[in-house]
């Protein structure tokens, strides 16, 4: 199995584009173009940011960045609570 951080590597060109333009890109794995994110808040407008690839089933997470405006985020609450009906509303 992969190491994370190896991981987290390989998706961090589209984690820079998520926080620049909101854009994930293709997935590093599979090359994919059906990619997704969410940034999960924490009260403090802090949180950590979630990467994937729906066709591949790959991921990556980072921790502790500061959610930019105008990307798609949950609170850390609701994400505990996520349900299918809410993971829908969010695509
Ligand atoms: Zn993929």
């Amino acid at each position: 199995m992969e190491r994370e951080a190896s991981v987290r590597m390989k998706w961090r060109d589209n984690m820079v584009r998520i926080s620049l333009d909101g854009i994930v890109g293709k997935c590093p794995h599979c090359k994919s173009s059906n990619t997704d994110y969410v940034f999960v808040e924490h009260d403090d407008g802090r949180g950590y940011l979630s990467v994937w690839c729906v066709s591949c089933g790959q991921q990556a997470h980072i921790d502790c960045c500061s959610i930019p405006r105008n990307r798609k985020s949950i609170s850390f609450k609701d994400a505990l609570n996520l349900d299918e009906e809410r993971v829908v509303a969010l695509a």
